[in-house]
């Protein structure tokens, strides 16, 4: 599942296929959009706002898509063959590239002024310019019941991490995914270290928590089920939390991340 790192990445990789050329060519292939045309409108730029993907296009409209479980952006030189079936939602192609969107989860155009309405209720982007921590912590700290697992992954309250960034910034942090929010000191270190691994990952094609980046040993719990702990040698474990079904993986050392409750 895609998470903030590989969203930031995409949008980058959009960008430098699409920004300042004109499109030659754009196929929704939503109903939804079915007959929309932006050829002959520059692209301006390709931003990304927590998982979201926001490709405004001169004359004041923006693409606006989501990669959700499995999609994403294929880009090569103009012409080529898209990938055969039904997978394809999007082309956006210039006389040099074209940007094939695949099982996007989202396929949407709305003008620029409304992108507040899709992407206003997010908080603040661990990736964006305007990260900004102390409104993360205030936004998680106004729901103290929630477990610490959830709240993570609630976009609202800080918008980039899913279950993978989730597993591994709670290991490090040594706290239980279970723990409510409020019973947690230091928040702010938790939030810190998201950003930290996020951010160390934004340019990276695979993804390493852990600082060894051979096979295997990417990262401390997530996909480590059974395995021992690469701190205290005890097994890892694994479980659901939340009620996204999509989101629910949870993996993390009981013994290094205790506070879990009994019964
Ligand atoms: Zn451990």
């Amino acid at each position: 599942m895609p998470e903030g790192d590989v969203v930031y990445r995409t949008a980058r990789r959009l960008g430098q296929a699409l920004d300042g050329r004109i499109l030659t060519r754009s196929d929704f292939r939503v109903p939804r959009h079915a007959t929309a045309d932006l050829t002959g409108r520059a692209v301006l730029e390709t931003v990304s706002r927590g998982k979201h993907l926001l490709t405004r296009v001169d004359g004041g409209l923006t693409v606006h898509t989501h990669l959700r479980m499995e999609g994403s952006w294929l880009i090569s030189p103009a012409g080529r063959r898209p990938p055969p079936g039904d997978v394809v939602r999007l082309v956006l192609a210039n006389a040099e590239w074209q940007a094939v969107g695949v099982r996007l989860g989202v396929v949407d155009l709305v003008t620029t002024a409304e992108e507040d309405r899709l992407v206003g209720h997010l908080g603040p982007d661990l990736l964006g310019p305007d990260w900004d921590p102390a409104e993360a912590v205030r936004r998680l700290a106004g729901n103290p019941g929630l477990t610490i697992g959830e709240a993570l992954l609630d976009q609202r309250n800080l918008a980039g991490i899913g279950t993978v960034y989730r597993a591994e910034t709670l290991f490090l942090a040594g706290v239980s995914p279970w723990r409510p929010v409020g019973t947690i000191e230091d928040v702010r270190r938790i939030v810190a270290l998201a950003q930290r691994l996020l951010h160390a990952n934004r340019e990276r094609e695979r993804r390493v928590t852990t600082g060894d980046a051979r096979a295997g040993r990417g990262t401390w719990v997530y996909g480590r089920a059974g395995r021992p702990c690469l701190r205290c040698g005890r097994q890892i474990s694994r479980g659901q939390m939340g009620e996204q079904p999509q989101e629910r993986l949870i993996f993390w050392c009981r013994h290094c991340q205790p506070g879990e409750p009994t019964g």
